[in-house]
């Protein structure tokens, strides 16, 4: 038995609660055996994004998507909906892959954010995308420049994608004193994510796409071609993608590829009025520098999302239905929205909800196939940055599948995962001990206490997550 979500979630986020109020549609389990070429496992934005590449490149490649909960169930209904590149990790993807290699996927990542609205005009796809960019800044002393080394390493390598602004002004775009100085990056967009995840599974079934919900992985039986047995039948398939992100311990050998941790958001009532007042009208994606990163957009009805990164860490890789239901931080979240919005302090928080994340030692997903297995592949470890990435994840894993050589399948993230944690319970220990560190090390700064040398030193062991570490 492999482990999995098991059955489905009850609770959803906002974002999946209004995106199923206008689509209830949910697609049969698997009843019996089917045959087909391709089995994706996973029906979030990674495995919705194969399934149509896949079927880009050729119709007739019998595909198939089996979710055990819905489409869109796992992160990709709950996240935060920022769309953006790969341009902040720009000093990461140089050490792991590369110059050439990192400037032709940062591109890639940000050609997919426009890709993303793109696709979504084209299909009638009202996910409430809005190309207004990131402002990445700094919320107390300690983080100003966090964003220094990643610019100086854009410019030596002739790109700019990032513009620095006066302080004034990143105060007035996120619409309180409390952000100090920022940088922006113009290509980043924001959507509703489970309107972006559900219209892909729309655009899926219109392309002929077998789907499956209610149909958890129960196991993959190594044959050829290989079976992936569901509680009321078996798929068998030349190819299998696993596209299950957190739930990718499931393939024993990525285990110690990527830790899970939760990232939990709290919304505010509708609050269109204030918002007007304060001047954040704009869709912009705000986040600060700090590795438990607290993110925030507006959304179309007038609210605050407001997410906060590093949550609970999981023990083990079975994290089955762990990261479900409200968060357990949402007192920490609004304390942190509070702290930043202190204008806004009669706008009420209505909702929260969880998600898991899955981190790997660089803070970059990694795709690939088992060894000695290039039917059994892969793709997992956004690290808190998949919505605009999985689109391109969703490229190198459609060529991978289909044995297509071409610069997706070959690019450098296609190489499988590129460091291993310690095993359990030593990384679940560690883990403790160093996100204990980092919340310290941020707690001090923003009271304007200098950390002390240990701590500073603990916290640096930590991985990237939606914005890089610098040491
Ligand atoms: C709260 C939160 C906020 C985030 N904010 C942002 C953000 O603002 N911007 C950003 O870029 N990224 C963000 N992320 C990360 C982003 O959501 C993910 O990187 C992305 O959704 C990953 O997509 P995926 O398809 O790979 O995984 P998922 O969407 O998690 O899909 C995996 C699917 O596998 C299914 N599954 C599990 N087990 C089984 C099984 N045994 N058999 C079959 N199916 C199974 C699940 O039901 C799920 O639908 C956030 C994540 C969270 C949780």
């Amino acid at each position: 038995m492999t482990p999995g979500a098991g059955p489905r979630a009850v609770f959803r986020s906002l974002w999946l609660d209004e995106a199923l109020a206008s689509d209830r549609g949910e697609a049969p389990p698997l009843w019996g055996d089917a045959r087909v070429d391709v089995c994706i496992v996973g029906g979030g934005y990674t495995g919705l994004w194969t399934a149509l590449r896949i079927k880009e490149h050729d119709r007739a490649v019998e595909v198939a998507v089996i979710d055990a909960d819905i489409c869109g169930g796992g992160a990709s209904g709950r996240n935060g909906g920022f769309v953006l590149s790969w341009w902040a990790k720009f000093s990461t993807l140089l050490k792991v892959v590369g110059a050439d290699e990192a400037l032709a996927l940062a591109r890639a990542a940000e050609d997919a954010v426009s890709e993303i609205g793109e696709f979504c005009r084209r299909h009638g796809i009202d996910a409430h995308y809005r190309h207004d960019g990131w402002l990445w800044t700094a919320t107390n002393p300690a983080q100003r420049g966090a964003w220094a080394s990643t610019l100086a390493d854009l410019a030596r390598h002739g790109v700019s994608p990032f513009r620095e602004l006066p302080d004034a002004d990143v105060a007035r775009m996120a619409g309180s004193p409390r952000h100090l100085a920022g940088v922006f990056e113009p290509t980043a967009a924001t959507v509703q994510p489970a309107l972006l995840a559900r219209g892909l599974r729309r655009v899926a079934l219109e392309r002929g796409i077998h789907l499956f919900e209610g149909t958890p992985m129960q196991a993959l039986e190594r044959a050829r071609p290989l079976r992936v047995r569901t509680p009321l039948g078996t798929l068998v398939a030349d190819k299998v993608v696993v596209a299950l992100d957190s739930w990718s311990g499931a393939l024993p050998e990525l285990r110690r590829a990527f830790f899970v941790v939760a990232s939990d958001i709290v919304a505010t009532e509708p609050a269109p009025e204030q918002l007007e007042k304060i001047g954040w009208t704009s869709g912009l994606a705000i986040s600060d520098s700090r590795l438990l990163v607290n993110y925030y957009r507006t959304t179309r009805d007038g609210r605050i999302a407001f997410g906060r990164g590093g949550g609970r860490l999981a023990r083990g890789s079975d994290i089955g239905r762990d990261y479900d239901g409200v968060s357990r931080r949402a007192a920490d979240g609004e304390a942190h929205f509070r702290r930043l919005y202190p204008q806004l302090e009669r706008v009420a928080i209505e909702r929260s909800w969880m998600g898991p994340i899955a981190r790997t030692t660089t803070g970059l997903p990694a795709f690939g196939h088992l060894r000695d297995r290039p039917d059994i592949l892969f793709g997992f470890g956004y690290s808190g940055n998949g919505v605009g990435p999985s689109c391109v994840g969703g490229r190198i894993l459609a060529s991978l599948a289909l044995g297509i050589r071409d610069e997706w399948s070959e690019c450098g993230l296609a190489r499988g995962p590129t460091g291993l944690f310690p095993p359990e319970p030593l990384r679940y220990v560690a883990g403790r001990i160093v996100r204990a560190a980092v919340a310290r090390k941020e707690a001090d700064e923003d009271a304007g206490r200098r950390p002390s040398a240990l701590v500073t030193r603990v916290a640096a062991l930590a991985p990237g997550g939606l914005v890089p570490v610098h040491r």
